[in-house]
């Protein structure tokens, strides 16, 4: 496909649709290394950039300044532009965290009485996401019918010492 056809055409050339996710899966290259691959790439407007983004902005507008694009499906090889989303790379960060635990561990994060900064160390994921699962913010499914969740006691003792 030369590279002056329409950009929906080229993007369209490299798109392998995946009838049950709805992912449209990037069939073109990929940046990053054989061991660790990048996301997919195609040429645009004189330089190379990533096609998530590009599908995106086609599709579905312009990526405001210094926003990143979430994956929603947690699929990095699709650029199905329903599925994603342009947000900050703070918000990026928290979502990742997100991403790294299991129901299992959010359940027990909703009833572990310790500092929200200790049990965010020990998982690996930041404090927001710890007090996110306990408000209930994400991880529903895994904390449904816990109860209240259990908070750290030391903390308040302290405020009322
Ligand atoms: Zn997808």
């Amino acid at each position: 496909m030369p590279y002056t056809a329409p950009i929906e055409v080229r993007l369209w050339n490299k798109i392998s649709p995946e009838p049950n996710s709805g992912c449209w899966l990037w069939a073109g290259a990929y940046g990053g290394s054989p061991d660790r691959r990048g996301y997919g790439q195609i040429w645009w407007r004189d330089r190379r950039r990533m096609a998530h983004r590009v599908a995106y902005e086609v599709w579905r507008g312009p990526i405001p300044d210094g926003l990143q694009v979430d994956h929603l499906c947690r699929t990095p090889e699709c650029v199905n532009p329903a599925h994603l989303e342009p947000v900050t790379p703070t918000e990026n960060v928290r979502r990742s965290s997100i991403r790294i635990l299991t129901a299992e561990m959010a359940a027990m994060i909703y009833k572990d009485a310790r500092q929200c900064w200790r049990i965010a160390d020990e998982h690996g994921v930041a404090e927001q996401t710890i007090l996110d699962i306990k408000i209930r913010r994400c991880w529903r499914d895994a904390t449904e019918g816990l109860g209240p969740p259990t908070w750290c006691r030391r903390r308040r003792s302290k405020v009322y010492a």
